[in-house]
């Protein structure tokens, strides 16, 4: 049984801005370049399987790793290695990366072939070849994800459609446009996963997307769409697992240690499109929005493309942007320039013109208890703050710093605009053990 909304945990109200829930993504033009970085997950990186001069495929693979924890590379376009180079991705690294002149004829590799699965080995082997990686910002390679040495130890799947981050709509898309490859993936993992109960959690500002949803579940009662309340982050791991089953994610566990599997709703259907198609993770839907870009949408864009050709096939900057974000406003990563080549996990470029980039000064804490309050872990981060400046190791431990999430709803809520996000980064680090 789902626990219907009961409970709910802490979390801030944010402005929504969802300003492309109706637009149906577009697919830009292949660029005159690719990026296609070797290290778009988490894990090993990807050794290079091409090399200068050598003409690749769409589909085709050009990268993999003998580590278990890594997620092989294909190539999104057709054309010609120009070089395999390092340099600084937005995942923050500098990596490998194979530069691809286009030849515009995005002819498909030979490679691309739909994979016969008739039981778990084969589904795992599928998800390997596949590229997939978390697609809701994580990039946790899914063949290690829903690599169970017990499958009895896992009877739940919950699908993580709650998109709480303000602006993005990517996920929205996929349940309205790709609800038979979200159904069709959900099937599989079912099948081969031997999990009798699914739950799709998903926030109440999707109405259209839960009526959808419901409507095309209402004959499976294995299945159960469970309207989340609007309030971020309702889309965190151990705050979705608890809003739609009830199952508690304790600290330092894994998901599946608490007999659940979570996954991001445009994976799954992605597992459905390629059990369906052959065609690995090459491209990515992203959310284009802020008030710096001309013509916010959602765009298909081929992985490697550079943000400043994504943004051009948006029209372009309205105005120089004073701020640059890859992901949401709550949990982003602030860009440079837009001279970054897209990545698996990217799911948003948000681009912000300077009149709405306001500028804060950090005041004493006045000890009001907002951030307590918006704790989604029930943490206190005003004590954590205090913790880590007297470096009481033992106090950080029992404040349990290890559980924040760094969703930033105490930040948020804070009328000091104390920087307790980062603090609780700096915390964990100081607290774990030294290698
Ligand atoms: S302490 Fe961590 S989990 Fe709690 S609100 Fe702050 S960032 Fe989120
Ligand atoms: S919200 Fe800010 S000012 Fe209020 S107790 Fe927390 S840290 Fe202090």
């Amino acid at each position: 049984m789902s626990n219907n909304g009961k409970k709910t945990l802490p979390g801030v109200h944010v402005p929504h801005h969802k300003n492309t829930n109706d637009c149906v993504p577009q697919v830009m033009p292949v660029p005159d370049k690719v990026y296609i970085s070797l290290h778009m997950h988490m894990g090993a990186p990807c050794d290079p399987l091409v090399k200068k001069g050598d003409t690749v495929k769409v589909g085709q693979l050009i990268g993999s790793s003998q580590a278990f924890m890594s997620a092989r590379t294909h190539s999104s376009v057709s054309g010609t290695v120009e070089a395999i180079t390092s340099m600084t991705t937005s995942i923050g690294a500098v990596d490998q990366v194979v530069v691809i002149a286009t030849d515009g004829k995005q002819e498909i590799s030979e490679e691309v072939q739909p994979p016969v699965v008739n039981n778990y080995q084969d589904f795992l082997e599928a998800l390997k070849c596949s590229g997939l990686v978390g697609l809701g910002g994580a990039g946790f390679p899914a063949h290690v994800k829903f690599n169970l040495k017990d499958l009895n130890a896992v009877d739940t799947l919950v699908i993580n459609a709650a998109e709480c981050e303000p602006y993005i709509t990517t996920d929205l898309r996929t349940m309205l446009d790709k609800s038979d490859m979200l159904f069709k993936g959900i099937k599989a993992v079912q099948k081969y996963m031997e999990i009798n109960k699914v739950y799709i959690g998903i926030e109440d500002n999707k109405p259209q997307a839960i009526e959808k949803l419901r409507q095309e579940s209402a004959n499976d009662p294995t299945i159960e769409v469970v309207p989340l309340k609007a309030m971020y982050p309702k889309g965190a791991e151990k705050v979705i697992a608890y809003e739609t089953c009830g199952k508690v994610i304790k600290e330092g566990q894994l998901p599946f240690q608490a007999g659940v599997i979570i996954s991001n709703v445009t994976s799954m259907a992605f597992i459905g499109e390629y059990l369906t198609t052959g065609m690995p993770l090459i491209t990515k839907t992203l959310t284009v929005d802020g008030s710096a870009i001309k013509e916010p949408k959602n765009v298909v864009a081929p992985i490697g493309a550079t943000f400043k050709d994504i943004v051009e096939f948006c029209g372009g900057f309205k105005e120089e942007p004073a701020k640059l974000l890859m992901g949401g406003p709550m949990m982003g990563t602030p860009l440079y320039d837009v001279n970054y080549p897209l990545v698996k996990n990217n799911n948003a470029l948000l681009a912000f013109a300077k009149a709405d980039v306001p500028h804060y000064e950090e005041t004493a804490c006045i000890r009001c208890g907002r951030c307590v309050r918006a704790c989604p872990m029930r943490l206190m981060p005003s004590l954590i703050e205090t913790a880590f400046k007297m470096k009481d190791i033992n106090e950080l431990k029992a404040l349990k710093v290890n559980l924040c999430i760094e969703c930033g709803c105490c930040a948020y809520a804070c009328p000091a605009k104390r920087q307790l996000v980062v603090v609780n980064k700096l915390s964990k680090r100081l607290i774990a053990p030294k290698k």
